[in-house]
């Protein structure tokens, strides 16, 4: 399938960030079509998350131009817009951040009904269909602390699904879970590209890399040094430092 044909969605072009004087991101681009899923490989510290935070305007880029489902994020200048886009372009994390003292049914409907003010009927059946999505039915009265991490965390994705967004982050969001509830996290991610989600994974799981997305960036020290299809990536990378990484994490 050529994705091209649907041009799109998310364009990086240049875009530079610093915090004080650690140059964090040196000029990095990126377009992601819509219906892709981006994998964003790279050592600790290279800037991945920087980048995604830069998408979804958590962090304000220095420099070069990002356009998200539609939103000029590098122009972002009021709150309204800052939540516009978070509404489409929304970010799971490593940890969580489920709000403790509320349930699951709770966490998940709060922002579309407080924050966008959707009717609560209306967020309440989506969110039941959510749940049954990420295989949780029956879990919509359970507080956070009572689920295992791997179960938390599809509630934080079911929380970012209910906003309706046309761009999901994912950053390593699967880093700090036990290995038996990792897959079910990763099982319930490729479902949603399966269905077409067009997705941005910063992930160290590279077999799930290799066979979920649809292209992968490679990031060092705040560059893109090599992008391509993961099979292209994978059993030829071209870069000696794609290669020097790939052989320690393959
Ligand atoms: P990665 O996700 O690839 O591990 P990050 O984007 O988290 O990399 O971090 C890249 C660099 O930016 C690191 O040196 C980190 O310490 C620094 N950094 C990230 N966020 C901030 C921040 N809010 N303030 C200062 N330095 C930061
Ligand atoms: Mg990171």
């Amino acid at each position: 399938m050529n994705m091209n044909l649907q041009g799109p969605i998310v364009q990086v072009s240049d875009v530079t960030k610093a915090f004080g004087d650690n140059q964090v991101l040196r000029g990095v681009s990126m377009t992601v079509n819509k219906g892709e899923a981006v994998a964003l490989i790279g050592p600790s510290g290279s800037g991945k998350s920087t980048l995604l935070r830069c998408i979804n305007g958590l962090v304000a880029a220095d420099g070069g131009k990002i356009e998200a489902a539609g939103h000029a994020v590098h122009a972002l200048r009021t709150n309204e817009d800052r939540i516009a886009l978070r509404k489409d372009v929304c970010m799971v994390f490593q940890q969580y951040n489920l709000f403790p003292h509320m349930t699951v049914l709770e966490n998940i409907m709060l922002a579309p009904t407080q924050v966008l003010k959707q009717d609560a009927e209306e967020v309440r059946e989506r969110a039941n269909k959510l749940l049954e999505k990420v295989r949780l039915t029956g879990k919509e009265k359970a507080y956070p602390g009572h689920l295992s991490g791997g179960q938390q965390q599809r509630v934080a994705i079911a929380r970012a699904l209910a906003m309706r967004p046309s761009v999901m982050l994912f950053d390593e969001v699967t880093a700090a879970l036990d290995p038996e509830t990792v897959k079910e996290v990763l099982a319930t991610i490729r479902e949603l590209v399966e269905e077409g989600m067009t997705c941005i994974l910063v992930t160290h799981e590279m077999r799930f890399a290799r066979e979920v997305a649809h292209q992968v960036y490679f990031t060092d020290k705040g560059l893109i040094v090599e992008h391509g299809a993961p099979a292209e990536f994978f059993d030829s990378p071209k870069d000696a430092r794609t290669r020097e990484f790939l052989g320690h994490v393959l």
